[in-house]
């Protein structure tokens, strides 16, 4: 059989393949300590664990409705309501994942030959989905001096005329920054001058640490060009339950819906009984793990930023650091790659190099801070001991004269 170039032109994702080297290693004994893939070390709240096993047993075992149960639907959109976004339930589309939801969100939009204004470094999805739709990705740098802020001029420099479709997510994956609620209308003025279609990806919404999230969709004039990508992955920590949801613009979802029944026919009836109980509250065990979270930020920043030739700015929400190596590395030759890979066969610590997120990765590591504090802090320690041997080996390479 010969492959479809769009099958075959896809790349692997960082995150799975550094965890299944990860997995490797330790069949062979050692043991290590998982930077690398964004998986809560906590349970979903117990009452959507409840609510689920209630829905297994009351036979809530069939097909469900292509675009979602319509109490789910409407919860999503008054869940939507507490960002101050406008939303009714037929704008919400149910979706077996954020993924899924990305990508129906994404197919919607993009036709051949589109451009698509995605950060670097950001989601490796984004551009993935783009050229499997037959579009092109355009990134935008995100400002590591400044939290790794959205510029308008970086995102002006960008844009023309092909543009289509501008991605944003906030909290970030990878950086752990936020947008500002006062940074958004000089985006959402950019997006409505040239007429973008925003694709907001909020999975990690509820975990922003400082002040309320806040999300374009909410601005004036913007819910009409904007779709929400959200699920219960990050937030409630419920990553294999598969759960997504999209918020459409008004009038568009009989065919988002059309598109789901075509794809995936709908979402697991059960998970959408849970998904229900996990909307609708009570919402104490997000807020404790947010608490752990940000807590886990300042901790693990601040030890980041206390080793030699690093930097590192605290995370204001999401669950990843991504420390700033170019000092340490400048001279030595090595990439961010090279040295995930030392830090994984040498020091049994699992990071994602910078560059699994862009061109504008290189020079910095990912690290998902989702241990328990002991494990945490011997990861740390372990990556310190990596970056001293890196530094060290630079230190005798510039004495050689090499
Ligand atoms: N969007 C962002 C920014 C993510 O970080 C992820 C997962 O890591 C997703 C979407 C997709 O979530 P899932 O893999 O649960 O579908």
């Amino acid at each position: 059989m010969t492959l479809s170039d769009r099958f075959s032109d896809l790349s692997p994702e960082s995150a799975f393949e550094v965890l299944s080297a990860a997995g490797a290693r330790e069949k062979l004994g050692r043991s290590i300590v998982h930077f690398e893939i964004g998986q809560p070390d906590i349970q979903p709240p117990a009452h959507v664990i409840e609510a689920t096993v209630r829905a297994l047993r009351d036979g809530k075992t069939g097909y469900a409705p292509a675009a979602g149960l319509p109490e789910l639907r409407e919860a999503v959109a008054q869940y939507m309501k507490r960002r101050q976004v406008p939303a009714t339930a037929e704008q919400a589309i149910i979706a077996p994942g954020p993924k899924a939801a990305l990508f129906a969100a994404m197919a919607s939009v993009i036709r051949p030959g589109d451009e698509v204004l995605a950060p670097s470094v950001g989601f490796p999805a984004y551009t993935q989905i783009t050229r499997f739709l037959d579009g092109r990705t355009t990134y935008y740098d995100l400002d590591a001096s400044r939290h790794f802020a959205v510029r308008v001029e970086e995102l002006e420099r960008h844009v023309t005329p092909k543009t289509r479709v501008l991605m944003l997510n906030a909290p970030q994956n990878p950086t752990g920054g936020i947008i500002g609620r006062d940074e958004l209308p000089a985006i959402a003025e950019f997006a409505a001058r040239h007429d973008l279609t925003v694709i907001t990806d909020e999975i990690y919404g509820d975990l922003q640490f400082d002040g309320d999230f806040a999300s374009i969709a909410a601005l004036p004039g913007m819910a009409e060009r904007t779709i929400v990508v959200d699920g219960l992955s990050k937030n409630f920590a419920m990553t294999g339950w598969r759960l997504g949801f999209a918020l459409v613009p008004s009038g568009q979802g009989a065919a988002f819906e059309r598109f789901v029944t075509h794809n995936f026919s709908c979402t697991s009836t059960f998970v959408q009984v849970g998904a229900l109980a996990a909307l609708t509250g009570p919402f104490d065990e997000v807020a404790a793990a947010r608490a752990r979270y940000a807590a886990r930020a300042q901790h693990v920043a601040g030890v980041l930023d206390a080793l030699p030739g690093v930097s590192c700015h605290t995370p204001g929400g999401a669950f990843y650091a991504f420390p700033d190596l170019r000092e340490l590395l400048a001279g030595t030759g090595i990439t961010s790659r090279e040295l995930a890979r030392r830090a994984l066969e040498e020091f049994d610590v699992a990071v994602l190099p910078g560059t699994a997120f862009g061109p504008g990765g290189e020079g910095f590591i990912r690290i998902a801070y989702l241990q328990p504090d002991e494990v945490l802090d011997r990861g740390l320690r372990q990556l310190a001991a990596c970056f001293a041997a890196v530094g060290a080996g630079a230190k005798a390479g510039a004495g050689a004269g090499v």
